[in-house]
């Protein structure tokens, strides 16, 4: 195996030749570089991007200090190379190594790779390739590190199932550890890694692939999905934490500009307000809350570890978190005059969202971002985004008149039962919203456009509906592009194959892994990239696969069809799903949960975790049932 000596002399030898040197170097403020021959265990959390994005990712930051707060663990990163360093590393021969210590990525006993979406599949092929591990799990023995992956893209894991040897199905923060104390126990005892395969399997949240095995009925619909070994749970109910832990405070701080120069903080995880078409909506439920104090300590410690100017508070609808008033207010009393910009995106469209932003005073005023996501009243009762367009308008000049010039509003077309009339209705929209702000503040009213393609995603409303064609969605964008023009308006929009691609991937079964092991080995790498994805090797690896992709995107899968990811649970019931399904084709929609509860299931899965979640904060309210499934399953992890 390569040694960091050698890697180091690579690194001088090359640094100066290939972009962005910063991104190979590591010794970032806040990196944590522990003694490597005095650790257990060594876990590489990988980004399968370029460092420039991956060091934005808030999970992998999460991950990243849990771990070093171990004595008996080290985490270290790597990410994906760009095409310069991923050719000097390959004429030389070497290994991808991670950024602290310069270890190769094969000498970890754990590489933990974060999937937040799946133009990010064949990255993963080509690190584990850079790294010299082999790419599928069936190759690897004892003596190669562990292969794990999580984030939302793993809440359909078929399309990556050979290559991974177990997912985390959830949330990483507990279940980490579990891993570890598997891992290190098994290592102890020097048993085969099918054993750690089935002692991982027994961990809640964690699934196991190569313990199933798919069949399919000759139309090529999933049949079953068979466990293999007693060990292999069916369902495997994803993983969450009761109460959010201690938000990370000490965030590496690049040499370098990435996508987000700014020290995330998680106000609330999960969401209450239904929309159809959201993957992150379903997915985290239940709603968890920080205390108003909790984020205020953390926004003032991360700025005192790390310097930064900009603090997010994330959330998937900010609007709705609790105490939102007291925490905007906290926040801009304790941070006046200190030169901070605060953002806090996604807000509800309402005038009480200016309001908030306006309270904000640091926060800068380049630009207010809202989400429509349809242009039509019907067609947000469809998808349950329930605004009317008088509340739109209203929102919109308040925007303007408090001091905002460029009103961003964000659309997606292809929803289900989409009309053209729907898409030009999105044009008329615009130049009426920037109708309002030129009466306003005149010329300097402006208004962008960015008009997404709608991807149908499991384990939401939508999972059973077909995707537009490419030659209707570029139909619709074509529409958009003669019509939505002029003084003070633009428009961006997605490529066509980019969507394609990830609507592929979202809902593929396991027979698209081949497709995914193709396109990788016909050159496919960086799909999230314009400059870099190419379709026709997509097109090809179908070809040669011997597989439809209009199979996985183009036909209506009727509500009875075994879905591929439907062994995963993410404790919100299929039978909830479709019942939303068949509303929305009648344009009737549910309430904000907050309003009333819909039953959806998550609270039968984690009732439990509910007397952990004590204090002022919303929570789903109490169900009958005195236990829940998880509770059922693993006790000790849920009421430690
Ligand atoms: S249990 Fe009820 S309130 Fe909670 S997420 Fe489900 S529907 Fe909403």
């Amino acid at each position: 195996m390569h040694t960091p000596v050698e890697i180091e002399a690579f690194l001088e030898r090359t640094l100066l030749k290939v972009q962005k040197p910063a991104r190979y170097t590591g010794g970032e403020i806040n990196q944590v570089v522990k003694d490597w021959d005095h650790i257990a265990t060594k876990i590489a959390l990988v980004f399968p991007d370029l460092y420039d994005l991956g060091m934005s990712n808030l999970g992998l930051a999460i991950l990243y200090e849990l771990l070093n707060q171990r004595p008996d663990v080290l985490a270290e990163r790597a990410y994906a190379p760009w095409s310069d360093m991923e050719a000097e590393l390959r004429h030389a021969s070497l290994p991808l190594y991670s950024l602290e210590t310069k270890h190769p990525l094969a000498a970890f006993d754990i590489i933990g790779f974060t999937l937040p979406y799946e133009t990010l599949y064949t990255n993963a092929l080509n690190i584990l390739d850079l790294a010299g591990i082999p790419l599928f799990s069936a190759q690897r023995n004892e003596g190669h590190p562990l292969v794990i992956a999580g984030g939302h893209a793993a809440y359909n894991p078929e399309p990556m199932y050979p290559f991974i040897d177990a997912f985390v199905i959830g949330e990483g923060e507990e279940v980490i550890d579990e891993i570890v104390d598997v891992q290190q126990a098994w290592k102890r005892c020097g048993a085969s890694r099918q054993d750690l395969l089935l002692s991982l399997a027994q961990i809640w949240g964690v699934y196991v692939p190569s313990l199933y095995e798919a069949h399919y009925h000759p139309d090529g619909v999933l049949s079953h999905l068979e466990a293999r070994f007693p060990e292999a749970q069916l369902p495997v109910l994803k993983r969450i934490v009761g109460k959010l832990p201690p938000a990370p405070t000490h965030f590496i701080v690049p040499y370098i500009d990435t996508v987000h120069n700014r020290a995330p903080v998680e106000i609330t995880r999960g969401c209450t307000r239904g929309c159809r078409f959201c993957h992150a909506g379903i997915v985290s439920r239940p709603v968890r809350e920080r205390s108003v104090a909790e984020i205020v300590e953390a926004i003032e410690q991360a700025l005192a570890n790390t310097g930064y100017e900009e603090v997010g508070l994330l959330s998937l609808s900010s609007s709705d978190y609790t105490d939102i008033v007291k925490l905007v207010e906290a926040v801009s009393q304790r941070f006046v005059g200190r030169h901070l910009s605060i953002s806090l995106p996604s807000l509800r469209i309402e005038s009480f969202s200016v309001d908030l932003m306006d309270a904000l005073k640091d926060s800068r005023r380049s630009g207010f971002t809202l989400a429509p996501e349809a242009a039509t009243e019907r067609m947000r009762e469809i998808i349950n985004k329930p605004v009317s367009t008088g509340q739109l308008l209203d929102t919109a000049r308040a925007i303007y008149s408090r001091g905002w010039h460029n009103l961003k509003l964000y659309f997606m077309i292809g929803h289900p039962s989409e009309t053209i009339e729907d898409v030009q209705a999105i044009s008329d929209l615009c130049k009426a919203v920037l109708a309002e702000g030129r009466k306003l503040i005149g010329r300097r009213a402006q208004v962008t456009a960015g008009v997404s393609t709608f991807i149908p995603k499991p384990h939401t409303p939508f999972q059973w509906v077909p995707c537009d064609t490419l030659e209707q969605i570029t139909a619709k964008q074509e529409l958009l592009k003669r019509s939505l023009r002029g003084p003070g308006l633009k428009l961006n929009w997605n490529s066509p194959e980019d969507t394609m691609l990830e609507a592929w991937l979202s809902r593929g079964d396991r027979r698209m892994a081949e497709v995914v092991y193709q396109a990788w080995l016909g050159g496919a790498k960086f799909d999230a990239w314009k400059d870099r994805f190419r379709f026709d090797l997509w097109q090809q690896a179908f070809t040669a696969v011997g597989l439809d992709p209009a199979f996985y995107t183009h036909r209506l899968r009727p509500l009875e069809e075994l879905l591929p990811w439907d062994h995963i649970s993410t404790g919100v019931r299929k039978k909830y799903l479709a019942d939303d399904y068949l509303r929305s084709q009648q344009g009737v929609t549910r309430d904000d949960c907050r309003e009333r509860c819909y039953a959806c299931g998550i609270l039968p899965s984690f009732a439990g975790l509910r007397r952990l979640n004590t204090g002022d904060v919303w929570q789903c309210p109490e169900v009958k049932s005195p236990q829940g499934m998880a509770d059922r399953l693993h006790p000790l992890a849920i009421n430690k």
